[in-house]
């Protein structure tokens, strides 16, 4: 049998997410059209009879930028890549950005087999367009591989996975055949409502908010969640809330249906906005929020 860790880097809003999700074939990671969705190192495991693959969704890569929060990723980033077996770089474009060069000289130093992905295929109307950039991309890095795909549709994805396979080193099975997650409910349960909110107030809340769960009470039939959404200010308290507490209805809804198919219970769910001042910019105020 193989096994083994791979680890998704690239830019944010490639579709490393969306990639994950249908690899291991369930919702594990949340996407937006946002970039900087995932601010957490998320395993999704897939087993076959041909080995396990453990998958690592990184946050996204970043340049310079001054806050905590964009630190944290950074950190986050570099360090998800000590220990994995082979690297899936995605991008969704067919021509070089300056930011590749810096994941260049990134994967240059790790020495972990890459492939790249070339994700989005669905959206190039000319397909004989990434011709050149794939004869390009192979005089530029020794890549393992290099597989055009759509995550999106799941199109050429068996390529993909029979390409991971045969670079995962043999060995036996980490986890359990039928776990696919390493994250508890609890934590699935905050990215889901993260995730509602983030597709609702995307132009009006840039970044600053944050989920916590501060009750995950599972009964026999029932599970009732309390989950604080924290922001930075009182103004963003009320765009949270919406009219006459629209917004948090429809996030709260829209949550609850996503949590009972995931628990495959009901779900009681009762949702509260909390102001933390600056919360973003503190390193210490993120311990307190679990973003260690
Ligand atoms: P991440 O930031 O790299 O994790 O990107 P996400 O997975 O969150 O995806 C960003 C956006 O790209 C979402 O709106 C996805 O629906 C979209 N997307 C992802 N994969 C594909 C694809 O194969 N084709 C198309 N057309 N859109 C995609
Ligand atoms: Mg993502």
């Amino acid at each position: 049998m193989k096994s083994g860790y791979v680890a998704l880097i690239g830019r944010p809003n490639v579709g490393k997410s969306t990639l994950l999700n249908h690899l291991v074939g369930q919702k594990i990671s949340i996407t937006s059209r946002r970039p900087q969705t995932t601010r957490h190192r998320i395993l999704g495991i897939k087993t076959t009879e041909a080995g396990q693959a453990i998958y690592v969704d990184t946050p996204g890569l970043h340049g310079n930028q001054k806050r905590a929060m964009n630190r944290y990723m950074n950190r986050t980033a570099k360090t998800a890549l000590v220990g994995v077996d082979i690297v899936l770089w995605v991008t969704d474009r067919v021509t070089w950005h300056h930011y590749d060069e810096i994941i260049l000289q990134l994967l240059e130093k790790i020495q972990i087999p890459v492939i790249l992905v070339i994700n989005k295929i669905d959206s190039l109307q000319d397909k004989t367009a990434m011709l050149p950039f794939l004869k390009d991309a192979d005089q530029r890095f020794p890549f393992s591989g290099i597989v055009p795909v759509s995550a999106l549709l799941g199109d050429k994805l068996d390529d993909l996975e029979s390409n991971i396979m045969e670079l995962l080193p043999d060995g036996g099975m980490f986890y359990p055949e039928d776990q696919i997650t390493d994250k508890p409910e609890r934590f699935l349960a905050a990215e889901i409502v993260r995730e509602k909110l983030t597709r609702r107030l995307a132009k009006e809340l840039p970044y600053q908010m944050s989920v916590e769960i501060e009750r995950f009470d599972e009964e026999k039939s029932l599970v009732k969640i309390n989950a604080l959404i924290w922001v930075e200010r009182d103004t963003q308290k009320s765009i949270v809330i919406g009219k006459k507490g629209c917004v948090l209805k429809a996030v709260g809804q829209q949550a609850r249906e996503d949590l009972e198919g995931l628990l495959g219970k009901k779900v009681y769910l009762e949702l509260w906005v909390k102001v933390k001042k600056g919360w973003s910019d503190s390193e210490k105020a993120l311990k307190n929020l679990g973003y260690e």
